[in-house]
């Protein structure tokens, strides 16, 4: 049981979590609607990826130390810990971590200190993510605890990239500029693109494309980030399932006074109800297809505008790159939608892109090449797993800081 690893992802209004023995995740689940009446908790067994067994209960969860000690109940009785010691290390999952961290950090009070300095950045995520740390601190004050950044992985990014034309003195005091997202699942997949290949991630010219109702594309070059389509926030980029990405920036101000909104019911509107949404009604991807296939003009737009807005992108970031050695689709569209990456890749022959259509339809959870014949690009499917990037980066951190005690 000693290299046993705890992600939790904590949201306002619920904990995500999976239990992982070296490489293989053993349990995992949700408890969701904490602090309504109707709260659920799904706790799952795995084996080989595969949930072998799955509990869900319905008792009302007051708050988030009350979800965690259940979650921790769950985990002793369905065998997976004998107690809380058993834990080599707890990772959490942090949406912001601003120009302060640039890599997984192994928390004390001063690390707490300056994820809450961050929370300006993430008013939503971060309070959220600090309380799912204080839970677990309170239940294994003696687990050490690591947080891993979304933002972590993009810290690369050079100035002329992370700046906006904005005056300057906004970046210095109100911290304006591109930080990126999604960091977890683009680091996570360019590894394993690395290892398929069987090349050195440092020789590698990557695109990396996370599609899922978060969307984000990244350029990477020699393992590290060079441009990312998220910025200051992860509204900004690749149209999404519910946000609108790229806008004229001037469109907030004139829809704020030409809908009467104020600019927190436009933010709302931006973040919620734009994107697939706010083309044909529906932000999940398999429900666009459906209507697109029963003729539905603004699905068939949607589908349209969606593909073209990421074709811009893998042109933006070749030019960045230089030399592109492969294209990668992640997310739940990315993973499962052979019609999304077909009209993506369709019409760049021209940059070395081409696929192989019957390649394109395999269905699987393991990585699976695309490109076809005359393509210079290879073209993977990887599936994401940031929780794994998540408790193989706290399991490396806290081994080394043993290392580092050892020799002291
Ligand atoms: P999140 O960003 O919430 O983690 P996911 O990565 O799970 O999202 O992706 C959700 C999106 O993936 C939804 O739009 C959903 O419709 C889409 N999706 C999931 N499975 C499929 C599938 N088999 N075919 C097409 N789209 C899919």
């Amino acid at each position: 049981m000693s290299v046993t690893i705890l992600v939790i992802n904590s949201g306002s209004s619920s904990i995500k979590y999976q239990l992982f023995k070296g490489n293989s995740a053993l349990a995992g689940g949700i408890v969701e609607r904490i602090g309504e009446p109707k709260s659920r908790f799904v706790h799952r067994l795995f084996q080989s990826r595969q949930t072998i067994e799955e509990t869900i209960s319905e008792e009302p969860v007051s708050n988030h130390g009350e979800g965690m000690s259940r979650i921790f109940t769950a985990l002793m009785e369905s065998g997976c810990l004998q107690h809380e010691a058993d834990l080599l290390g707890i990772g959490h999952r942090i949406v912001h971590g601003g120009e302060a961290f640039k890599e997984p950090t192994l928390i004390d009070d001063q690390v707490l200190t300056r994820i809450a300095e961050i929370i300006p950045l993430a008013p939503l995520h971060n309070p959220a993510n600090l309380k799912g740390i204080q839970v677990a601190l309170e239940i294994c004050p003696h687990v050490p605890q690591v947080a891993v950044f979304d933002t972590a992985f993009h810290q690369t990014l050079p100035p002329p990239v992370f700046h906006y034309p904005l005056p300057y003195c906004w970046y210095k005091t109100h911290h304006v500029r591109r930080y990126g997202f999604h960091g977890t699942s683009h680091h996570y997949v360019s590894k394993q693109a690395a290892a398929y290949l069987k090349q050195p991630l440092e020789t590698l010219h990557l695109i990396t494309l996370h599609l899922g109702n978060g969307a984000s594309a990244t350029a990477i070059k020699a393992g590290k980030s060079m441009d990312t389509s998220m910025g200051m926030t992860p509204l900004e980029g690749l149209m999404m399932g519910t946000r609108c990405g790229d806008i004229d920036p001037s469109l907030p101000l004139y829809l704020t006074q030409a809908l009467g909104k104020s600019p927190e019911e436009l933010d709302s509107l931006l973040n919620r109800e734009s994107g697939l949404k706010g083309i044909c009604g529906t932000n999940d991807m398999r429900q666009v297809h459906a209507l697109a296939k029963a003729g539905d003009p603004l699905a068939s737009l949607a589908i349209e505008m969606y593909c073209y807005r990421i074709k811009k992108y893998i042109g933006a970031y070749y030019a960045v790159l230089g030399r592109l050695d492969a294209l990668i689709f992640t997310g739940g569209i990315g993973e499962n939608d052979a019609l999304i990456r077909n009209h993506v890749c369709a019409g760049l022959a021209h940059l070395g892109i081409v696929i192989d259509h019957k390649k394109n339809q395999t269905a699987g959870h393991d990585i699976f090449a695309i490109q076809g014949e005359g393509g210079a690009v290879t073209v993977l499917v990887i599936p994401t797993d940031e929780e794994l990037e998540i408790a193989q980066q706290t399991l490396a951190l806290i081994q080394n800081q043993k290392c580092l005690d050892a020799h002291s």
